[in-house]
């Protein structure tokens, strides 16, 4: 893996999509009368989408039971040490949609609008892991993120902001509570474990954004308990 890259990154990403990669973020289909809402979008989004991500390198150092150090930083949580115990080294980061969309005049008031920057968000997401991919060897797919599951709270964004260092820089805060500004913003611990998702353990059964099944036996090894 490529050691002489810079520890931390800030990314702005590119953001020049077709149609039917707008349609498919949006989950819109040519056939859906939403279509004709995504073509007229188009440009808009590619002219004003403005989504950042800030990438960090980080050493995952110890774990023990619950207790996983990273940089110096001890977290607590039952999935984290489980996810990053064959991990050596992990990617942090943080990743928006950006504000750009909310100059644009002609989107203000759309009802389309939360799904356009939910797709800019998805768009960015998946150019970063494109790019541990490309540049690093990286397979940063699998992702644990503070909030996500009651076993790693959202107020773990203190610490991963600290590790992570000033995400300031594309825009993004924390408020008192630890939730993330703007909204479709995101923070991860990358680590090289296939295509985990949060969902497989999330108890949330009726989700509509729900991207893997109930793992009911991954949920009672890790957690010990039943659902
Ligand atoms: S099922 Fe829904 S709430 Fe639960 S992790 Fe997945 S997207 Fe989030």
């Amino acid at each position: 893996m490529e050691r002489t890259e810079s520890e931390r990154m800030v990314l702005r990403i590119p953001v020049d999509l077709t149609a039917e990669r707008l349609g498919a973020l949006c989950r819109v289909r040519p056939d859906s009368p939403a279509w004709e809402t995504v073509e007229e979008c188009l440009p808009y989004v590619n002219e004003y989408g403005s989504p950042g991500a800030v990438i960090r390198w980080a050493d995952v150092e110890r774990i023990d039971g619950d207790t996983v150090r990273v940089n110096g930083h001890v977290f607590h949580s039952l999935v984290l040490a489980d996810k990053l115990k064959e991990s050596r080294r992990v990617f942090l980061s943080v990743i928006t949609a950006g504000t750009g969309l909310e100059r644009c005049p002609e989107l203000e008031g759309d009802p389309f609008f939360d799904t356009l920057r939910g797709a800019l968000l998805a768009h960015a997401t998946g150019w970063v892991t494109a790019f541990m991919k490309d540049r690093f060897g990286f397979d940063g797919r699998a992702m644990l993120n503070p909030g996500s599951l009651p076993d790693w709270p959202i107020v773990n964004n203190f610490a991963l902001f600290d590790l992570i260092g000033n995400a300031e820089e594309i825009g993004v805060s924390l408020n008192r509570d630890g939730y993330m500004r703007p909204w479709h913003t995101t923070s991860h611990i990358h680590f090289s474990g296939g295509n985990y998702q949060n969902c497989s353990l999330c108890r949330r059964y009726d989700c509509v954004g729900r991207r893997a099944k109930f793992d009911r036996a991954e949920y009672v090894r890790i957690f010990g308990i039943e659902p």
